[in-house]
């Protein structure tokens, strides 16, 4: 499959997106310059139809509730039981707040009363630094311990001078540190021997019911609320898809979509009005969770849309016997086709490049004397054909003697074999076979004596019989053009 090709934004083209035909034949002839394609494309294209579609984008903002149970535990039996709350946390009303938050709240917890047991308890617990002996585990009870400077001997030694052999001298003193008592008291008790956390008791206030001899548990969740925001879009042609986002539309519903006062009960619902503005709304209505990534603790609160129909217009063609489509899309006008005509050619071969080694004029020449040909083989020149004439002789750059010269040739009827000589260098490009067809038509009638005439003529050509029917109709739409166009169209080389 060919690629799909797209032009920048057209935002300056104004109402395009119609299914009226002179106005789509006019766009293309106007910017068939800009798409790439060849010139006045809108007037050589056939079966048009033109199809005008939408699409949707969409920037969609939630307000997400997000709740956890926690279960708990504390000292004491303040809590009142109250059985008519329910269990399920997404049951307690939102309360969401007036505006959209920019980040997530602060996390709230509440107690669900419904979930209270109270439970009895022993105020007191035994003392674990103890291990309920009420005796200091530092000092073992005794309030004193052994001194670490003397090691219990109460004595230190001390130096005392050298002997005479040199080696140092030493004398015992009393431990400075236990004043020679070889015991020091006992810093954790103070010298008390008993426990300093319990006091010598054993026993310590129970931590689980702060000694009140009772303690609850229950369930509670905590809340709060986080906004996320999305963005969607859709058309019906897969291959348009990521042109979408970078479309400027219109805003068809820019308001709140659903909100919820709880998980079971929504306050308000514009669903139904966000459909009315764009058929598609259904398409992201159908996977609001999925844009939302919400998970099991998350549920919607309140969701936001603002919508841009996107205007989509499809138009199909044919040139020259192939299917073509050009497809515009959004309200800035990006214009998309995989293939679009360039050129005029039935065939390889048939519209031959000539090499320019001819002169321009002459070629404007062989034109007349064509058309001279055409309008002379029913006899006579009438208005329409008279006037065709004019335009091309006024045309030509030519001495007024050569132009008076060559409108007394013109008014002769020839025969196909006094034609040929003049229009030697022109019997190669299948234009001027056209440009003869158009010659016929020109008066409004077809009468035999000239199709007999461009029969012979097209012998000159040596094109097929099958090849004449689209030359004919290639006439039919050259004679569309203005005049100005015609004439180049015709007369470039
Ligand atoms: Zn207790
Ligand atoms: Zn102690
Ligand atoms: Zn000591
Ligand atoms: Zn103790």
């Amino acid at each position: 499959m060919a690629q799909l090709n797209h032009t920048k934004p057209f935002p300056t083209l104004n109402n395009i997106h119609v299914d009226d035909e002179a106005t789509i034949i006019e766009f293309l002839n106007t910017n068939s310059k800009a798409i790439g394609a060849l010139k006045y494309l809108g007037s050589f294209v056939d079966n048009l139809k033109i199809k005008n579609e939408i699409g949707i984008k969409a920037n969609l903002q939630f307000l997400i509730v997000e709740r956890e149970e926690h279960y708990r535990e504390r000292a004491g039996s303040d809590y009142v039981f109250n059985e008519k709350y329910v269990r399920e946390i997404f049951e307690y009303k939102y309360d969401l707040p007036d505006t959209f938050p920019t980040t997530q709240t602060e996390v709230e917890e509440y107690t669900i009363p419904s979930t209270i047991e109270t439970h009895s308890c022993n105020p007191k617990q035994k003392c674990s630094k103890c291990h309920a002996s009420g005796r200091c585990s530092s000092c073992d009870g005794s309030g004193s311990k052994s001194c670490s400077s003397c090691s219990g001997t109460g004595k230190k030694e001390q130096r005392d001078g050298n002997y005479a052999n040199g080696k140092p001298k030493y004398k015992k003193v009393a431990c400075y540190s236990c004043d020679g008592r070889g015991r020091k008291s006992c810093s954790s008790c103070n010298g008390s021997g008993k426990c300093y956390r319990c006091e010598g008791s054993g026993e310590v206030i129970c931590s689980r019911c702060d000694g009140t001899s009772k303690y609850q548990t229950y369930v509670s969740f905590s809340s709060s609320f986080k906004p996320v925001n999305a963005k969607f879009h859709f058309t019906e042609y897969d291959e348009l898809n990521n042109l979408i986002p970078n479309t400027k539309n219109k805003i068809v519903f820019d308001d709140d979509l659903i909100e919820w006062e709880n998980q079971s009960s929504v306050l308000f619902d514009n669903k139904d009005s966000a459909i009315r503005a764009n058929k598609h709304s259904k398409q992201f209505i159908n996977e609001l969770e999925t844009l939302a990534g919400l998970n099991s603790s998350q549920k919607f609160g309140r969701i936001h849309v603002e919508i841009e129909t996107v205007p989509i217009t499809v138009i199909d063609y044919s040139f020259e016997d192939k299917e073509y489509q050009i497809i515009i899309i959004g309200e800035d006008n990006t214009i998309c086709f995989k293939e679009i005509p360039k050129k005029h050619s039935y065939k390889a071969n048939i519209f031959k490049r000539i090499k320019n080694f001819f002169t321009k004029k002459k070629r404007q020449i062989a034109f007349v004397h064509i058309a001279s040909y055409m309008f002379n083989a029913d006899g006579s020149m009438d208005e329409p054909e008279l006037k065709l004439l004019e335009l091309f002789l006024n045309n030509i750059k030519l001495k007024q003697e050569e132009k008076n010269l060559l409108v007394e040739n013109l008014k002769q009827r020839m025969t196909v074999d006094e034609l040929a000589p003049k229009i030697k260098n022109i019997t190669g490009d299948l234009r001027a076979l056209v440009f003869a067809w158009q010659c016929v038509m020109q008066d409004g009638q077809i009468n035999q004596t000239e199709i007999d005439a461009f029969m012979e003529l097209s012998k000159l050509f040596k094109v097929k019989e099958e090849e004449l029917e689209k030359i004919k109709h290639k006439a039919t739409k050259f004679a569309q053009l203005k005049d100005n166009e015609m004439l180049e169209e015709y007369f470039k080389a």
